[in-house]
């Protein structure tokens, strides 16, 4: 089986109070925040020996190479894939619709994100991969 993971909140911890200072400030510590991100949930634990993990995030072009860098420290061996464009999380439809996008050339079976608005859209747009809400993250 194909599993996909989602990287902010699920692969990786988020402070959602953090990223709005960044966000907010444009601040130059926006590389350190991603660099000094902890492994949260390890695909590990999921899978048999045949399954496959791939971690589908939405991070910006900026973030890229740092994201790469990280998936290669914590979680070798488990591809990272990025959205066509840059999309901004305050478009969570655009947004699910190219992870699906990507899920579907992928073949994956099983999805977890830890946003329940993502799950919300993904499930209303396919209905043929299992979306899973980790966390439980209450969202504004
Ligand atoms: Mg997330």
């Amino acid at each position: 089986m194909k599993i996909g993971f989602d990287l902010d909140g699920v692969l990786c911890d988020i402070s959602i109070t953090e990223l709005d200072l960044l966000h907010r400030h444009q601040d130059k510590n926006d590389l350190l925040y991603y660099m000094e991100r902890k492994p949260l949930l390890s695909p590990y634990m999921f899978m048999t020996e045949s399954d496959e993990a791939f971690c589908i995030t939405s991070r910006v072009r900026k973030y890229h190479e740092i994201t790469t860098r990280w998936m290669h420290k914590y979680l070798p061996g488990i591809p990272v894939y990025f959205l066509r464009k840059d999309l901004s999380y305050t478009n969570p439809e655009a947004v699910a619709k190219d992870k699906i996008r990507i899920m579907k050339d992928l073949g994956i079976e099983v999805y977890i994100d830890d946003s329940y608005h993502f799950i919300k859209n993904m499930r209303e747009i396919e209905p043929n991969i299992k979306f899973i809400q980790y966390g439980g993250r209450i969202e504004v």
